[in-house]
């Protein structure tokens, strides 16, 4: 494998076309619940849905000054595969004149949704057909449904627009999410080591304890929607019913306080190493709790937002292209043997996630990736990221570090599911996340350089 990063290729879309014009913003909400028995995402095997514990939704936003718009979706999936993402922009797109490059389609990462794209998906349907001649797993399309949704929430958000004004600001919340790879006795570095375990020496990274919040009123003052970005992996639910996991209860406090009107959006911070699980103790939190908690956080948080005086709405995006990792022609063999043991004790769970990650690049049929980021800035002192696949925290807090914003909020799994992104530390110390990494060392990197010089052309151009 290369060590170095050979090609880094960004190019810029600028559309610095903001004004004094009023800030306009729309959402609308709609279900992409997927019928009862789809598989389900988010473990090493398959999983077959029995019910809806609460259901899927997609929540889209959409900002509007002068010519210039914007779209943020969030959709309760564990990731916007690159077709959904595609049709639904480009149907989005035709529907309301948002350009496809403004447009950002997130999911906030549960893993109680479907298995609708991937290696693992690919293999459980082909072995499907193989053996009914059909998958009676899949009675829809869901990439193709679930885009039409999506881009029908996006038309209904700007139908709804209406002059709006901003408040933002970071809570502080570090009661909820840890660090979940440490350096062990024996050496190296393991991911989820297991609570009370005495092998354990220290944890090997940091946290991103800011719950950054943007709240929107309508002109006469009245609490409309919030936009919540946090870094926790959502896996608190479990089980074969359908769930949108923690940001669930976010929502359902939020609008016990603000009516049943409000809306709450949630962004997936940069979170590939970051999750609920406190080794010092027995014990976790449940989705409830913890959502709970971060309700708490968030009113908290609320009376001390900024106001912003001046909204000034532009978008700018760049893709870096990244290699990816090669395998020889003797390991995709034996990977897609090995693939046929994935869910089984048959196999170690390492060699099963390397065995998925190998397909899940034969799937991408490139040697390169191409990772795009997005950038909206709404004031001189607000902005938000977007970023593909799961990214370490490192990663997010180098972005929010040197950011020309003062709040700068970074959201992760926008409009692509690359698997993690880890650092170029991590890479070297191991474990899991990057067994489980599609990208080579030094892909995170290059992404936050490329964010960096969207957020300075943008603080440059107000
Ligand atoms: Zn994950």
């Amino acid at each position: 494998m290369r060590k170095t990063l050979v090609a880094v290729l960004p190019w810029l879309d600028v559309c610095p076309c903001a004004g004094a014009d009023e800030l306009l913003a729309g959402t609308a909400v709609v279900e992409i619940t997927p019928p009862r028995g789809y598989r389900m995402s988010g473990y090493f095997m398959e999983r077959l849905n029995t019910g809806v514990r609460d259901p899927l939704k997609a929540k889209a936003l959409v900002f509007r000054q002068g010519k210039t718009q914007a779209a943020l979706v969030f959709c309760d999936l564990i990731g916007i595969g690159p077709g959904l993402s595609r049709s639904a922009r480009m149907s989005a797109a035709g529907k309301t004149g948002i350009p496809f490059e403004n447009i950002v389609i997130a999911a906030t990462h549960s893993h109680t949704g479907p298995l609708y794209f991937g290696a693992l998906r690919e293999h459980f349907h082909r072995a499907a057909v193989a053996g009914h001649g059909k998958d009676p797993h899949e009675k829809v399309d869901y990439s193709a449904w679930a885009a039409e949704k999506i881009a029908e929430a996006i038309s209904r958000a700007k139908q709804a627009a209406r002059p709006v004004r901003l408040r933002h600001g970071i809570a502080t919340e570090k009661r909820l999410s840890f660090n979940r790879r440490f350096h062990m006795k024996k050496g190296g570095v393991r991911f989820n080591p297991g609570q009370l375990n005495p092998g354990i020496v220290r944890v090997a990274g940091p946290i991103d304890p800011d719950a950054g919040i943007i709240e929107l009123l309508s002109g006469g003052g009245v609490p409309l929607a919030s936009l919540v970005v946090f870094a926790l992996h959502l896996d608190t639910v479990g089980g074969t019913d359908y769930s949108a996991d923690y940001p669930r209860y976010l929502s359902e406090g939020l609008q016990a306080a603000f009516g049943k009107e409000y809306t709450s959006f949630f962004g997936a911070g940069t979170c590939g190493d970051i999750n609920h699980i406190d080794v010092k103790i027995k014990g976790r939190r449940t989705a409830r709790e913890i959502g709970a908690l971060l309700v708490e956080t968030v009113r908290g948080g609320i009376p001390g937002l900024s106001a912003v005086k001046e909204p000034s709405l532009a978008v700018l995006r760049a893709t870096v292209d990244v290699p990816l990792q090669r395998y020889s022609e003797r390991e995709i063999g034996k990977a897609r043997e090995e693939m046929k043991l994935v869910g089984s004790r048959k196999l170690p769970f390492l060699a099963q996630v390397k065995a998925y990650k190998i397909m899940a690049l034969e799937l991408r049929k490139a040697s390169t990736l191409a990772l795009e980021i997005q950038a909206l800035r709404l004031s001189s002192e607000l902005a938000i990221v977007t970023l593909p696949g799961e990214v370490f925290v490192e990663l997010g807090l180098a972005i929010k570090r040197s950011s020309p914003f003062r709040n700068t909020l970074v959201i992760e799994l926008a409009n692509d599911a690359p698997g993690y992104i880890p650092t170029r530390k991590a890479f070297v110390e191991g474990s899991y996340e990057t067994v489980n990494s599609r990208v080579q060392s030094g892909g995170g990197e290059a992404m936050v350089e490329a964010a960096l010089r969207l957020l300075k052309e943008l603080r440059q151009g107000i």
